[in-house]
């Protein structure tokens, strides 16, 4: 007999040579019709394994992430099963799942995949999916696998760097393919699927190696699910950061400059203004101080900090100048700055905690293929800010910063996010830099921070940096996509590496404790997010033009101008559109410039002193007629109602 231990805690009894789903079918038929993949003590195993020692056993189905993995991965072999049917030949490297769908590498020789192949690859795919295959997997010495291999130097590679005993198989139909396993009961379950895109990739993402053909693809248990996946795509591309950005005219790239450096065009400079703006009034209320620093510093300074053995060589190589043996490099992080401002004068505890903040640009060197719009960029500025607090400040001020990052996110329209805790490998202590005593003080800050805070959480073990635990906040955006923002890291590493210190009550020497923080993140990387999240349309605080004027007529220039000086007297931020354009022409573009609202001036108004205002969503209709100043007590009132209040 065997005993199996359950996620709920529960342990079952069973004899030793049962298969993972009949223990399903053991709990309920229900659960076993759902089950399509299982873990066992961690590692993926088939629902066709046989258990016959002790062990965790846990199922999954399409609701959860390893379902999904699971689906996907089958699919994958599916997908490399129909490549090789359709076109002879070909050699298959490696072909993972990933967060939405799976892909294949496959060199294709002198054949060009396009968009007219899918339809066929969708067809052949669907048809080995209904003839139900089970997926079978086999051991297979080195040697033999390499002989199964023997035209294909992509596997045979692979191959060499696995130990001999380790090297599994895995079939189905007349197909086998190099596997560690981990699949769905059957092909059947596969009911629709869709290839998706294919693109160039280099063998082992080196650009030195050949390149081959990416197959992108994803498939459902249910029709209905890759339709409304498909839809979600569709709204994707309508939402789109690059093309939302042309559109609203708020940043551009220039080959000249340089790829993944984006050039900020009036409008896009202005919106970043008052995202700056509104976190430094915040952080000003929270106790923190501006700071300014370089853009860049020389090499010994990340040597010190360790950045330079991290980043150094791949990375923007070092800047030299005229003086023999001069070294700078370009920031790829403001933190050694902001330690060398700590270290410009002794501190005592008193004067603790110091948090410095700067809007501080940094530099990274990206390969080019995995630069994307602002999400990837080769330089971005970071809100950052460091905190440098004495051991029992921790808590205090762990708690503070995730009062400012909900500030933020609800500021801003993020409703929906979970606080991933990142702690250390209980099993692998050594690697971490930190006396235990001072982990256990930083996890357990955190981990009571995000509890009084009421955050929804989940803790990772072994996910912290080596110099610090940290949190960070994982945000659904409006497509239902995740991303990860804000993030909260204590430090032990640099105030040991810049000699910190400041004298405590005992007179002695101590060394602070550091707190990196950024909420936005980056602010290209943001302004990307949050564009993709509210479509354009974002709260009316943040809005760059909250108004636009426009004239029936050129005849109108001069009252426009008054309108316009006297809301700009009340801080509403607006433009003129008084081109010798048809009205209907100036509405339109600035509907899709997405101004909310727009004022339409001509005789009558000036005549009275009144705006005809019109308001986004409101079809056609120019809603209402109004004072100027009940227009301006309307639209503040309206502005306070996106407004949050920050209080500490
Ligand atoms: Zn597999
Ligand atoms: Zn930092």
């Amino acid at each position: 007999m065997i005993k199996l231990t359950f996620p709920d805690g529960q342990v079952r009894e069973y004899s030793a040579d049962i298969q993972v789903i009949d223990v399903a079918k053991s709990i309920s038929e229900g659960l076993a019709r759902n089950v399509i993949s299982a873990s066992f003590n961690g590692v993926a195993v088939e629902t066709t394994t046989t258990l016959t020692t002790d062990g965790t056993l846990k199922f999954y189905t399409w609701n959860d992430k390893e379902g999904k993995k699971a689906f996907w991965h089958s699919s994958s072999h599916v997908m490399a099963q129909a490549l090789e049917e359709l076109y002879s030949g070909i050699k298959l490297t490696i072909g993972p799942a990933i967060d939405n769908g799976f892909y294949y590498d496959v060199d294709f020789g002198d054949t060009k995949i396009i968009e007219a192949d899918f339809k066929k690859i969708e067809d052949r795919m669907l048809a080995i999916a209904r003839e139900k295959h089970t997926f079978s997997m086999r051991s297979v010495s080195k040697k033999d696998a390499l002989a199964l291999y023997q035209n294909n130097e992509f596997k045979t590679e692979l191959i060499q760097n696995l130990e001999d005993g380790s090297i599994t198989f895995c079939d189905h139909s007349t197909f086998s393919d190099l596997c560690r396993g981990g699949h769905i009961p059957n092909t059947e379950i596969i009911k629709a699927v869709k290839i998706l895109n294919v693109a160039g990739a280099y063998w082992r993402g080196d650009e030195k190696n050949k390149q081959l053909t990416r197959v992108y693809g994803i498939s459902f248990p249910k029709q209905k699910d890759l339709t409304e996946y498909l839809e979600l795509l569709e709204e994707a591309k309508r939402r789109d950061h690059r093309k939302l950005g042309k559109e609203l005219d708020l940043f551009t790239f220039s080959k000249r400059v340089g790829q993944g450096l984006p050039l900020w065009l009036p409008k896009g400079a202005a919106l970043r203004e008052q995202l700056e703006s509104f976190l430094k009034k915040a952080q000003k209320k929270a106790g923190y101080e501006q700071v300014v620093t370089p853009h860049i510093g020389q090499k010994e300074l990340y040597v010190c900090s360790g950045h330079y053995e991290k980043y150094g060589a791949d990375s923007f190589q070092p800047i030299h100048t005229p003086a023999e043996g001069e070294e700078f490099l370009l920031k790829p992080m403001n933190c050694p700055h902001h330690c060398e401002i700590y270290n410009a004068r002794p501190w005592s505890y008193k004067d603790l905690p110091k948090r410095y903040a700067e809007f501080g640009t940094v530099y990274r060197y990206e390969q080019s293929g995995e630069l994307h719009g602002l999400t990837r960029v080769r330089g971005f500025t970071q809100d950052d800010a460091h905190i440098f607090c004495t051991p029992d400040q921790l808590d205090e001020e762990f708690k503070k910063v995730i009062d400012l990052v909900l500030y933020v996110f609800g500021s801003l329209g993020f409703e929906n996010f979970t606080a991933q805790i990142s702690l250390r490998d209980q099993e692998n202590r050594s690697k971490y830099i930190g006396s235990d005593e001072n982990w256990e003080k930083a996890e357990n800050a955190i981990i009571k921070a995000a509890t009084e805070k009421g955050l929804s959480t989940v803790v990772e073990y072994g996910e912290a940096a080596f110099y610090g635990p940290k949190l960070d906040f994982m945000v659904k955006d409006a497509l239902g996509r995740s991303w990860q923002l804000g993030t909260i890291q204590v430090d032990y590493n640099l105030p040991e590496r810049f000699e910190l210190t400041y004298k405590g009550s005992d007179n002695e020497m101590h060394r602070p404790i550091m707190i990196h923080r950024a909420p936005f993140g980056s602010m290209e990387r943001f302004i990307a997010i949050l564009l993709e999240h509210t479509a354009g349309n974002f709260p009316l605080w943040l809005m760059p033009n909250q108004v636009a004027i426009l004239t029936l007529s050129e005849k109108y220039e001069k009252y426009a101008k008054k309108v316009f000086n006297l809301l700009e007297i009340n801080e509403i931020r607006s433009l003129i559109d008084d081109r010798n354009e048809t009205i209907g022409k100036k509405i339109r573009e600035a509907e899709l410039n997405k101004y909310p609202y727009l004022l339409i001036l001509g005789d009558e108004e000036e005549r009275n002193g009144t705006v005809s205002v019109r308001v986004k969503g409101q079809d056609g209709k120019t809603n209402q007629t109004l004072s100027i100043e009940s227009f301006i007590e309307f639209i503040k009132t309206e502005i306070k109602k996106t407004e949050k209040e920050f209080n500490v």
